[in-house]
């Protein structure tokens, strides 16, 4: 049934064109008289198809990829397990809706979520289609079961592009600007930024908690929500000890506390979610992006108290945990565990790490190198300040992407240069993809 799972695309990136080529470059011009301007491309190279950490273009380009579609394509680009599963169950069934007939994968998927996310409490979930309404479900649950009505965010946060979330996000453009007006009852306080603030993470927290009971008032609050490590927001990773001690300080309160792990989750950062390096066990977690392989899928894992506290019927979707996602994401956590990828980001993390930190040393535009995992990041300053300087990012991304590499920029002031490699990149091509990032930020120098 499945035609080919033979290596088909190589192992190198190879450049063969000018990139954009001329076969993309035709489809671009089609794509601006078709799609809505407000949907925008990065790096503009359409893609044939795909294989490890190799993406293919229209053009015969082999592109590295060090982005996985934004935390998304973990485990790589055509696993063989994935795409039987997937396979196979196309030609089953595609769709029945869960809430009408439902299916074994659907549970197994929420059984796979209560046993991995942190603690040993009693544990339910909840599937649907993407990150924002994984997050906006979070909240109606927090609210439903606490019957309080505040949302708690951070400064620099990112949760999604929905109303809701939209006012949970933290940067106006190009996320919000003229969408309004925004859902109420969302408070935004100081994130843990060691970088720009200097505190430890037990002064940040301090700072926060103060802002929340002075501004809002803690029985008001249904819950703090917060990403352990800032995806879009610059790759934020708090100060240690501010994550325990918000979450310490919420459990007294009745607050939920909900670590949306969308994009710091499964597996990127060496272990299954952000906060376990902490030992935080948050009430609530959301997953989404490098769940199930490419395939949209989101969930709510949370304490089986609160899950289960919203009347029947209060939950679900039109296709929320649809089959073929639902099978892909056992595909991924399966190969995932197979192939031991969390060590593997842990490797990650030391050699890209070790490479971005001697780099430092060589220029001055980088401010700090900082992340888990494979999940990395540099913050790119004006020379001996710690300015933002969104040109170099600018240049860098262009420079990787004419080099047939991607990389993404991030943060509030869009200085951040982001790693996040499918776990299965090897070190070859880890390292032609660093090589590459050096010359573009010594360019940018
Ligand atoms: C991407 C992201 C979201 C939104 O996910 P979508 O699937 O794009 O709706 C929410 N929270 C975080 C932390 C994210 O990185």
């Amino acid at each position: 049934m499945v035609t080919s799972i033979e290596p088909t695309v190589g192992t190198e990136r190879k450049v063969v064109t000018a990139l954009p080529g001329p076969k993309s470059q035709e489809i671009h011009a089609r794509r601006k008289g078709a799609v809505s301007a407000g949907v925008t491309v990065g790096f503009p190279v359409y893609i044939d198809r795909a294989q490890g950490a190799i993406i293919v273009d229209v053009d015969g380009n082999h592109i590295l990829d060090m982005g996985s579609g934004i935390a998304v394509t973990t485990i790589g680009h055509a696993v063989p397990e994935l795409i039987q599963a997937v396979s196979e169950q196309v030609a089953q069934f595609t769709h029945t809706c869960f809430m009408v007939t439902p299916y074994e994968s659907y549970v197994q998927v929420c059984e796979e979520l209560n046993a991995l996310t942190p603690g040993t409490h009693e544990k339910r979930t909840a599937l649907f289609n993407s990150g924002a309404e994984a997050v906006e479900n979070a909240v109606k649950i927090a609210r439903h079961a606490t019957g309080r009505e505040a949302i708690v965010v951070f400064e620099h946060a990112y949760h999604g592009r929905t109303n809701l979330t939209m006012a949970l996000t933290s940067k106006n453009m190009p996320y919000k600007d003229g969408f309004g007006p925004f859902a109420p009852e969302v408070y935004r306080v100081p994130m843990s930024y060691p970088f720009q603030d200097g505190r430890s993470g037990a002064e940040a927290a301090a700072h926060a908690i103060k802002q929340i009971e002075s501004q809002v008032g803690a029985k008001n609050v249904a819950a703090v929500l917060i990403e352990p490590i800032q995806g879009e927001g610059g790759f934020v990773v708090p100060a240690e000890g501010f994550l325990p001690a918000l979450s310490k300080w919420t459990s007294e309160q009745g607050i939920v506390f909900i670590a949306d792990e969308i994009q710091s989750g499964f597996g990127r950062t060496g272990k299954w979610f952000a906060v376990d390096h902490e030992g935080v066990v948050p009430d609530m977690v959301t997953t989404a992006k490098g769940l199930a392989g490419g395939m949209p899928l989101a969930g709510v894992t949370g304490r089986a108290e609160l899950m289960n506290a919203v009347h029947e019927g209060g939950l679900g979707g039109t296709y929320g945990g649809n089959p073929v996602t639902a099978v892909a994401a056992l595909a991924s956590i399966n190969f995932m565990r197979d192939r031991n990828l969390l060590a593997r980001a842990a490797e990650l993390e030391t050699i890209i790490g070790s490479n971005l930190r001697s780099l430092a040393q060589d220029v001055t535009i980088i401010g700090e190198v900082r992340g888990r995992g494979a999940m990395m990041a540099m913050e790119l300053v004006e020379p001996g300040t710690k300015n933002p300087n969104a040109a170099a990012a600018k240049a860098i991304v262009k420079y990787c992407n004419d080099h047939g590499v991607i990389a993404l920029a991030c943060g509030t002031y869009g200085n951040v240069i982001r790693l996040l490699p499918p776990l299965v990149i090897t070190d070859a091509q880890l390292a032609d993809g660093l090589a590459v990032l050096g010359e573009a930020v010594r360019a940018a120098n």
